[in-house]
């Protein structure tokens, strides 16, 4: 329930009683409304690394290997995996080529709808990047990047037809037109 204190007293006794919260300049690309929330909810977690990751697991010795399992080439970091990791950056690279911008919601000069797609498409890779990562350790198995890009681009066709269901707006179904993701 989102409640508007209107008397600055009661709003300061409010904060006081609840504790501070910090804002954060990716509040907005994670809790976009087009993103789909399970995927927001793991880049919610990603961003604060409050996953349970390799290297976190070995420093605590809960496992004996920080490796990671995706790439076998390197330590399992929040960064690694989501971002320097071979496995993860082919996947990365296809969807920028898919899209023909950068998957980085800081990026200047997107438009709204740009922006909206980047930031729906980074959460459905990092969660498909957890996914596969997951089933990897589990049960040994890895889908090619191929595959796995073939599924981010279902979900992210899947999520904007549900969000352009209702009436679009020309000049906003000429630009998702542009970038292919509606007809
Ligand atoms: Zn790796």
């Amino acid at each position: 329930m989102n409640v508007s204190i209107s008397c600055p007293a009661v709003a300061s006794t409010m904060a006081s009683m609840c504790g501070g919260h910090p804002s954060v300049g990716w509040y907005k690309d994670v809790w976009d409304a087009w993103c789909v929330p399970k995927h927001s909810i793991i880049c919610w977690l990603i961003k604060q690394e409050a996953i349970n990751i390799r290297e976190k697991l070995f420093r605590l010795q809960i496992s004996d290997n920080n490796q990671c399992v995706l790439c076998k080439n390197g330590i399992e970091t929040h960064e690694h995996l989501f971002s320097r990791c071979k496995y993860s950056e082919q996947i990365k690279e296809q969807l920028e080529s898919w899209l023909q911008i950068q998957i980085d919601p800081q990026c200047i000069g997107l438009s709204l709808q740009q922006l909206r797609v980047c930031r729906m498409t980074l959460a459905a890779f990092w969660y498909c990047v957890w996914i596969e990562r997951n089933a990897c350790r589990m049960d040994n198995c890895l889908k090619c990047p191929q595959r796995v890009v073939q599924e981010i681009r279902r979900l992210v066709y899947a999520r904007i037809r549900v969000k352009t269901a209702g009436a679009v707006k020309m000049q906003d179904r000429i630009r998702l037109q542009k970038l292919d993701l509606i007809v």
